[in-house]
């Protein structure tokens, strides 16, 4: 039995990768230094690991960006819009296809960005084009084997298998599917394995995590092309084939019929798998099974007993020697290392393990199925103990909340009258023109507002000072959007970090580290908050700013909060009950806080839900049921207020297609989504749909610091009239303006007020 992982985390335990990268290109730094930095990191991770028990760790999975845009580089696919980009400049090139590039000579996009399967990460997106060609360009795989062998450690390289490489990959030009190149990208693998093989490389990790989806016959078969060409060619390289995130399913069979040396199986996504494999008719037992018994994608400590089980019964039908224990996918998408967190409660932090300590579970498990693992018991009884502490823990349980949420009642999820009827009411209360105006909630979180809440922080700052401080900034921007004339008024979340993290503050059940950052895209990361135990709100959270605001306007001003199934979806969630669970304890305690909302004489309340998409399961067929509870919390979320009260939703994202009849089924009173880089084509799933409610599409984006003409948001709302009823449009920005500057806020949002007015004209 022997120990390994599928990858490790890369910004440094402090974050060092990103600060470079951002010094560098600022350019504060020069290229040599980031790439010494980068070096150290690498070097860091492989003699960690090595230290704490890993027989063999992977290389290449470092990036300075990410490991797909490598893969491109690596496979020479690189757009042509980059061809005028010296390519002995490397660094120079990949940053221009992560992030676009503009000097007096040349300006080019970025490649577009997308999240990689259900997790928070994003990868770019690869181009294809009709008559694509590859060849073997950047030598990084070679170099980061090299490398870590110049330690002493002869590395397991990892490479994103061609099957995954070309399904994530768009085509950008009509006449081909990008399958259809794997005839000319296999050549390219063959090459690189050569190289490799020839510096001595016994096993490479091809990760093919399309295996989790729902692929098609000629999908499967590209996979047993791919791998079966492979072993003809190098029949003594040793396969490491990973799938992560889901079970095989449907493609089990075409992988257990592979010419691979080892299978890797992610069995805290898919603890099934097992036995679905060692009882399969095709299981061969000469080839050997990677154990992703460690979580890969949360922080909790492993559950040893459990998990001896698993290889135990494991062991029934393989040997020892053809055993792997492993991480269940890479470990990039958890922080890393849980020693640094002074600040957590001792409590709550012998429950969970980080990057570097789930190296030590690995090596442990494998150590404690070892005939002589005396030495061990003691880490065996320790783990125990803390897995029944957090089982038992009086932070976790909370008798109140789990009957409230035993008791919910079908009622519960429904507002009182159905939307017609609101709609009438609420026209009533509101007395709002045709084409209301709004925004989506945070006005410029400027560095100033962001200073404030650190010299809080660092106690420089009073509770006082900071809120007389918040106070000024709320009322310059309610003097401001009524100055302009917007309709529906927000106070500008400027008291707020962050959407999740603040709410996340205030209830219970949540905690926070200090370190505990993951990397969301490039040199972004995000430091979820950690979601422990039963959620409950002892008094409201939002109701003092909100009422603050209200009193200064008479305008309605609407209430916003975080929906459940974003807090949910941006959390560490607990593993200990099913999302569902947790998910409806999150929606009780926002209900509260809409009722307090309401009871505080607010007219209009959003539940920001940017996060719905992004939670559908891998596989098609569990969709249903998970939007089923997912729309349910939040329509529990909504339902506590009266018919006049209207309550909006918010969602930042665009494909609505096949998702539209749950968006439709949420009954928000006024959805605003973002469409306006799409010239309302985003529209048509909502017009196909006869979507029955208000909608606010929007026409103005935020991701950029350019001002839309006058001209341009006529259009886009004239547009969005073609199509839908007028007396059902909203005017509103995109997403909020938290990353956007005051000046161009201004301009946009005077612009969105007078086409809106211009558009009333019309009638
Ligand atoms: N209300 C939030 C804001 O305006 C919504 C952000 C989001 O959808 N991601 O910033
Ligand atoms: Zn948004």
């Amino acid at each position: 039995m022997k120990t390994t992982i599928l990858g490790y985390p890369r910004i440094g335990a402090q974050r060092e990768l990103k600060k470079a990268c951002e010094a560098f290109w600022s350019g504060k730094i020069e290229e040599k230094s980031l790439l010494k930095i980068a070096a150290n990191i690498k070097r860091q991770n492989w003699l960690q690991q090595n230290e704490l028990g890993i027989d063999l760790i992977p290389s290449n999975d470092f990036s300075l960006y990410d490991q797909v845009l490598d893969t491109c580089l690596t496979l020479g696919c690189i757009p042509v819009r980059y061809k005028n980009i010296n390519k002995n400049n490397a660094l120079e090139l990949y940053f221009s296809m992560a992030r676009g590039l503009q000097n007096k000579n040349i300006d080019v996009t970025a490649m577009e960005m997308t999240k990689w399967f259900d997790t928070n990460y994003h990868y770019i997106v690869p181009e294809f084009e009709k008559e694509q060609t590859f060849k073997f360009f950047s030598k990084k795989i070679i170099n980061e084997y090299k490398e870590a062998l110049e330690l002493g450690i002869k590395t397991k390289p990892v490479l994103i298998g061609p099957v995954t490489f070309l399904l994530l990959g768009k085509e950008k030009e009509t006449g081909f599917h990008r399958l259809d190149l794997l005839d000319k990208l296999l050549p390219v693998y063959l090459e690189i394995i050569q190289e490799l093989t020839n510096l001595d490389v016994e096993y490479i990790q091809f990760d093919e995590p399309c295996l989790a989806l729902n692929l098609t016959d000629k999908e499967r078969q590209a996979i047993k092309l791919t791998y079966t060409t492979i072993n003809t060619k190098f029949p003594k390289l040793k396969i490491y084939l990973a799938n992560y995130f889901d079970c095989y399913d449907k493609n089990l069979t075409t992988v257990l019929q592979l010419p691979i040396d080892t299978l890797h199986l992610d069995l805290t996504r898919c603890s099934m798998q097992l036995s679905d494999i060692l009882e399969s008719e095709h299981f061969n037992p000469s080839i050997k099974l990677s154990l992703g018994l460690v979580d890969g994608r949360n922080i909790w400590k492993n559950d040893f007993e459990a998990s001896l089980k698993t290889i135990e019964k494991a062991l029934t039908k393989v040997s020892s020697d053809n055993l792997w224990i492993s991480s269940s996918c890479s470990l990039l998408h958890t922080p890393y290392d849980l020693d640094l967190e002074t600040n957590l409660q001792p409590e709550i932090k012998q429950w969970l393990a980080f990057a570097k300590q789930k190296l030590e579970e690995i090596s442990t498990l494998k150590n404690l199925s070892l005939p002589e693992n005396e030495p061990y018991l003691s880490l065996y009884e320790e783990n125990k103990l803390a897995n029944i502490n957090r089982s038992n823990s009086k932070l976790i349980h909370n008798k109140v909340v789990k009957e409230r949420v035993s008791g919910l009642k079908e009622l519960d999820s429904h507002r009182k009258n159905n939307f017609t009827v609101r709609q009438s009411k609420q026209k009533q209360a509101l007395n709002l023109p045709l084409f209301p105006t709004t925004t989506i909630g945070s006005f410029p979180q400027t560095k100033e507002v962001r200073s404030w809440r650190l010299k809080l922080k660092k106690g420089l700052l009073s509770q006082e000072e900071y809120d007389i401080l918040i106070a000024k900034e709320i009322k310059y921007s309610i003097s401001f959007q009524e100055s302009i004339g917007l309709d529906v008024i927000v106070h500008g979340e400027f008291e707020r970090n962050d959407m999740v993290e603040y709410f996340g503050e205030k209830l219970n059940g949540f905690a926070f580290s200090d370190f505990g950052w993951v990397q969301s895209y490039g040199s972004r990361c995000v430091k979820p908050p950690i979601l422990f135990g039963d959620v409950s709100r002892d008094n409201p959270m939002t109701v003092k700013w909100s009422t603050y605001a209200q009193s200064l306007t008479k305008r309605p001003l609407k209430g916003m909060l975080t929906g459940p199934v974003t807090i949910l979806q941006w959390s560490f969630v607990r593993n200990d009950q099913p999302r569902e669970t947790t998910c409806n304890q999150i929606a009780l305690a926002i209900r509260d806080e809409v009722v307090d909302l309401e009871k505080n004489g607010l007219k209009v309340v959003q539940i920001d839900e940017p996060a719905i998409r992004e939670g559908l399961p891998l596989r098609k067929e569990e969709w249903t049921k998970y939007l089923n509870w997912a729309v349910k919390a939040f329509r529990i979320s909504a339902s506590g207020v009266q018919d006049d009260t209207q309550i909006h939703t918010h969602m930042c994202y665009s494909e609505f297609n096949d998702i539209i009849a749950s968006i439709a089924n949420m009954d928000a009173d006024v959805i605003t989504i973002e469409t306006s880089r799409s010239e309302m084509e985003l529209l048509n799933a909502f017009v196909d749909f006869e979507y029955p409610n208000e909608i606010g599409p929007g026409v103005y984006d935020i991701h950029s610091p350019r001002v839309p003409s006058l001209e341009e948001i006529e259009n886009l709302l004239l547009k969005a009239k073609k199509v839908l009823p007028v007396e059902h449009i909203w005017v509103n920005p995109d997403c909020g303006l938290k990353t956007r500057d005051w000046p161009e806020t201004k301009k946009a949002l005077e612009n969105i007020v007078q086409a809106a007015r211009n558009l009333r004209k019309l009638e």
